[in-house]
């Protein structure tokens, strides 16, 4: 593997260096004073994060899909009706995880690259008594982003707890747990936060752990359960210790490096910094000729990018553009597995990021025989995203 790649995937990322030193600083106890504060911390800087600052936060060892397992199985109980709203792959976990906790569900399926039909969500809502309602904000399978704000405002109207996967959104796109009345929202290190893989990170509302406290069944999952981890994430926001597993150290010395570096950029400029890669990478797409995933620009998400690839190329592209040492990655919605490619940049990714992503995939549609006016992404990428 040549060591400078750009790695443009939809995570993980390229993490920025301080981020990866701390990774690297020596371990310490998980009960130190010091580290005690660096985590009280870090949970503290979550809420800032998610928005959300009279929220619960979590931090635990696991990938996004413990985050999405920490965040229904805690609010379902067998009998209990869910509705998962699809937009992609990734909502296929929550039904599936429901459904093991015993819970009977219901979906919205959105047609391939587009967003759920909000009357046929609105009358399936009048039509029976939901606990919770799932929302992919982003699906990194189709590069479609919901209109969380409008779903979990009509999700509150008919009494259901709202859960939203953030894991390909939050700390990239807009998203405002408190004013938007999410209950939970969840997400993975190694997207926007910006952190090696291998943290589950989740922010419950008020209503959210009342919810947990009134259930009667006992949660099915040992490991996810928010008993055992609620006195945990209380007593290191206390700044004391309290034990349940040993939380992953150097991952929480990264976190807490993220967090801040993220909150110094400040979430409006960063939900904005996003928008802007966004709308660069996607006009160079549109100037090369190249057709997304998401069937409008409303409902295309602003940290990946899903294309097709063009007409008599293939997946051959991924290599030809890693040649040029740059790494994006194949598709992963079955029904269209082969025909697209997708582009991640979310987290520390720059304008000149996007360029070497557009210069690189200039060159490999070339290399491919494909008709290349060699600039003209370029010059879309540079002029979409401005000064
Ligand atoms: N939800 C979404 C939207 C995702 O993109 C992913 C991972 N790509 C997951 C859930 C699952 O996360 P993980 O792979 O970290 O378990």
């Amino acid at each position: 593997m040549n060591e400078r790649q750009l790695l443009m995937i939809p995570g993980p990322i390229s993490f920025d260096p301080a981020v990866l030193r701390a990774m690297a600083t020596p371990t310490d106890s998980h009960i130190s004073p010091e580290f005690v504060e660096m985590f009280g911390r870090a949970l503290d800087d979550l809420l800032e994060v998610f928005l959300a600052p009279n929220g619960y936060p979590f931090v635990v060892a696991g990938s996004g899909s413990l985050a999405m397992e920490l965040g229904l199985a805690n609010l379902v109980e067998p009998g209990d009706r869910v509705l998962v709203l699809h937009t992609g792959v990734f909502g296929e976990r929550f039904a599936d995880i429901a459904r093991r906790q015993g819970a009977a569900v219901d979906e919205v399926h959105a047609p391939l690259g587009d967003v759920p039909d909000m009357e046929q969500v609105q009358d399936m809502l009048k039509a029976a008594s939901y606990k919770v309602v799932t929302i992919t904000h982003v699906d990194t399978s189709t590069g479609v982003a919901t209109d969380v704000r409008t779903l979990a405002k009509m999700a509150h109207e008919h009494g259901a707890l709202v859960v939203v996967d953030g894991v390909c959104a939050t700390a990239g796109m807009e998203c405002r747990q408190e004013e938007w009345g999410i209950d939970v929202c969840l997400t993975a290190s190694q997207k926007a936060v910006s952190v090696p893989p291998g943290l589950a990170l989740l922010v419950a509302s008020e209503q959210a752990v009342e919810a947990f406290r009134s259930r009667s069944a006992v949660v099915r999952s040992y490991y996810a359960d928010w008993g055992k981890w609620l006195p945990i994430m209380e007593a290191y926001r206390e700044r004391s210790v309290a034990y349940f597993g040993t939380p992953p150290v150097n991952l929480v010395y990264a976190l807490s490096v993220s967090l801040r570096q993220i909150l110094a950029e400040g979430m409006e400029a960063r939900f904005a910094r996003h928008r802007r890669l966004s709308e660069g990478f996607k006009a160079a797409a549109q100037a090369l000729g190249l057709r997304q995933v998401p069937v409008r620009p409303e409902v295309a998400a602003h940290t990946l990018s899903a294309i097709y690839y063009p007409e008599g190329v293939g997946a051959e592209l991924l290599k030809k553009v890693a040649d040029e040492g740059v790494v994006m990655a194949g598709g992963l919605h079955p029904e269209i597995k082969t025909r697209y490619f997708r582009v991640g940049h979310m987290g520390p990714a720059s304008p000149s990021d996007i360029l070497a992503t557009v210069g690189a995939l200039e060159r490999g549609l070339l290399a491919l025989g494909y008709t290349v006016d060699l600039g003209k992404g370029l010059e879309a990428a540079q002029r979409a995203m401005g000064e």
